[in-house]
């Protein structure tokens, strides 16, 4: 059960209320800095007239939602209309679509400045770059750690772009809040909730990749996890999923980005670089992601991908990405998005 708040509510009336549901044995969670205020906590369906007709009678109490969804507070019943969340001052959510383009790791300074010219001489405002990796074979390139996050303070610095980046421990959080714009949630962490829970009141704004074996329903909920600790911007990345098939790395779920949507008042944004793990499919996935109705896309971009020290095979050479770049105007102007503001 949602009680939700009127605006001008104040945190007594809101401790008060929770007080309330604690005395009926609930374990409620304020929450603070979403679109409206609001109290939290599970209900039986049994007990559901009894509460309406108590709290609705209160004066701060603007309305009162019960569903039986395990996500609350990303549904569409919480928020009817579109969030818009910001990255480093550009808008994603609603009509507003950003690319974030970027190497998979942060490799060196100059690789960072190639990828930085290139992405912002095409009006890309987002420069992503893993610092800290997760990878799959521990004698595999782990990313550059503290190194890589001064590479992005520096390039921040020459190019007036936003970065985004993967945080895989809480232990480098306050190193990153101080060095980038927007924490990245992988798909290896997607379900790991205690690191959910550690981020989620830091004051940047989250992507939340989609586990790889999690379904619509665990990924939403995941976003929760954010969202009832203190996240006020929580954007969704479908990243594609595992399935029998080998033809590409991941299997990319369209239908995911429709139901998020439909589901949620979140920004939903498509890797499809990740999802196939081939360059050659990125741009008919990028436009079949913007015409499902994503928000955004992250695409992986390296001045040299022959040589890059992770993913090679799915990033874009920096060289091709302008003309990538200007194959997918037909379908933002179809859909009525404003890019890269
Ligand atoms: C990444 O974006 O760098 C990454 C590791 O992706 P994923 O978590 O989707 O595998
Ligand atoms: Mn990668």
């Amino acid at each position: 059960m949602i009680i939700v708040l009127n605006n001008d509510a104040s945190a007594k009336d809101a401790a008060d209320i929770a007080d309330m549901l604690t005395a009926r044995g609930k374990t409620p969670r304020i929450v603070n800095g979403l679109r409206q205020p609001a109290v939290i906590a599970n209900c039986g369906k049994n007990e559901e007239d009894k509460m309406i007709a108590e709290f609705n009678a209160l004066k701060a109490v603007e309305r009162i939602i019960f569903s039986s969804k395990k996500y609350q507070l990303a549904s569409r019943e919480f928020c009817r209309e579109d969030s818009i969340v910001s990255i480093g001052g550009h808008k994603l959510g609603g009509n507003y679509f950003q690319i974030i383009a970027g190497p998979c790791s942060v490799e060196n300074l100059e690789q960072m400045r190639q990828t930085a010219e290139t992405i912002s001489s095409c009006g890309v405002k987002l420069l992503r770059g893993g610092a800290y990796k997760p990878r799959t074979s521990p004698y595999d390139f782990q990313g550059l750690g503290e190194e890589g996050l001064e590479i992005f303070s520096q390039i921040k610095a020459e190019y007036c772009v936003s970065a985004v980046t993967e945080i895989i421990s809480e232990q480098h959080l306050q190193k990153l809040v101080k060095s980038v714009d927007c924490l990245q949630i992988g798909s290896r962490n997607g379900q790991n909730y205690q690191l959910l829970e550690a981020i989620a009141a830091a004051g940047l704004p989250v992507i939340l990749k989609r586990a790889m074996a999690s379904t619509v329903e665990e990924w939403l909920s995941a976003a929760d996890y954010l969202l009832v600790n203190g996240c006020k911007d929580v954007i969704l990345c479908e990243r594609g999923i595992k399935t029998f098939e080998t033809a590409t790395r991941n299997t990319l779920d369209l239908s995911a980005v429709v139901i998020a949507k439909k589901e949620t008042h979140l920004p939903v944004i498509v890797d499809p670089s990740h999802a196939a793990g081939r360059v050659d499919l990125l741009l008919p996935l990028s436009r079949a992601a913007i015409a499902a109705g994503a928000n955004g896309l992250m695409l992986e971009v390296h001045p040299k991908p022959s040589v890059a020290l992770s993913d090679g095979g799915q990033q874009i050479p920096t060289t091709a990405f302008p003309e990538f770049v200007k194959s997918l105007e037909p379908i933002l102007n179809a859909m009525n998005l404003i890019c890269n503001k």
